[in-house]
């Protein structure tokens, strides 16, 4: 379990797998653009030329990329993570996904004898940057716990939610109220600078009572700014709502404030802000 395989080195694989690396575990990195590999080589990591490669070397995997497709295309074909996979070594996904999805990669992993574990992560670019990400683990809880150093290395928390599948159904229950939180601030800041309202004026008045949260101190700033730089791009936010709401329709639940949320952000995409982060969502008003 020392030698930790990471692939992925986006907004938050770069950081997390420096955070490891760090934490005095052998790093191999490895990246579809192999340019974003070099932070990690000039750190003291290896670096890989394909995900075949990772399996070989590594006791652990770490999957930090977009999605299933991504995930997908690191594991099959011949360069594939695959072709390696066996007993001793452990897949741990934490890219966000739907839980689905999940059970099905955790029944393929361990068809080859592998360990897997399903560890998304609560928490944005500044988390994974300062290492206190929230990890929101599913499957077996002493496999889990035996990798308290490395997810230390990670975030300043590990949630145990249950079986694999769990932790990416945890995911989706976050999201849903980060997408909520997020559309919800957007329209009443949008209605108060309408009818007149100072942005400052109503930044200090939501910011000094009950609603005082992290989220809203620092997406407010972007508000205040007009900018909004990406630490969770919107066009993973509208990806991570078309999850919870499929989601939301295999258990039979209708989740109405989340579709509607899910048009606003989908709305967003269509006019250009994808590659923004999620708070443009306010630029559609
Ligand atoms: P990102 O910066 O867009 O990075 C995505 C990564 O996936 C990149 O390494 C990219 O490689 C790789 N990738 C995409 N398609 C691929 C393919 N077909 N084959 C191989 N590699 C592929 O995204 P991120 O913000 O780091 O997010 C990563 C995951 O964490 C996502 O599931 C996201 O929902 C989740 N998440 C993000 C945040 C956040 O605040 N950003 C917070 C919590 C969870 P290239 O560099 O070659 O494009």
């Amino acid at each position: 379990m020392e030698k930790i395989g990471f692939i992925g080195m986006g907004i938050m694989g770069k950081p997390m797998a420096l955070n490891v690396l760090a934490g005095g575990f052998q790093v191999m990195a490895y990246n579809r653009t192999a340019a974003k590999v070099k932070p990690l080589e000039d750190s003291g990591a290896k670096r890989a030329g394909t995900p075949a490669e990772v399996g070989q070397w590594a006791d652990d995997v770490i999957l930090m990329l977009t999605g299933p497709d991504a995930i997908d295309a690191v594991l099959e074909g011949e360069d594939g993570l695959f072709g390696r996979l066996g007993p001793g070594k452990t897949v741990i996904n934490m890219s966000t996904v739907p839980p689905a999805y999940t059970r099905s990669l955790g029944q393929r992993i361990a068809n080859t004898g592998a360990g897997f574990i399903d560890a998304p992560v609560s928490g944005s670019k500044v988390q994974a940057e300062q290492g206190i990400l929230v990890i929101l683990a599913g499957g077996d809880e002493n496999e889990i716990q035996a990798r308290e150093k490395l997810f230390g290395c990670i975030g300043k928390q590990v949630v145990h939610c249950g079986q694999v599948g769990d932790g990416s159904t945890m995911k989706m229950v976050i999201n849903l109220l980060l997408a909520v939180m997020m559309a919800g601030f957007s329209e009443a800041i949008a209605m108060g600078e309408r009818c007149g309202l100072e942005t400052e004026a109503i930044l200090e008045a939501v910011l000094s009572g009950a609603m005082a949260c992290p989220l809203f101190k620092i997406k407010g700033e972007m508000a205040k700014e007009g900018k909004f730089p990406p630490q969770f791009p919107l066009k993973h936010m509208e990806k991570d709502l078309g999850f919870i709401l499929h989601t939301a329709e295999e258990c039979g639940i209708p989740i109405p404030v989340g579709r509607e949320v899910w048009k606003r952000f989908n709305a967003a995409m269509q006019k250009g802000f994808g590659d923004q982060d999620f708070a443009a969502v306010k630029q559609i008003y």
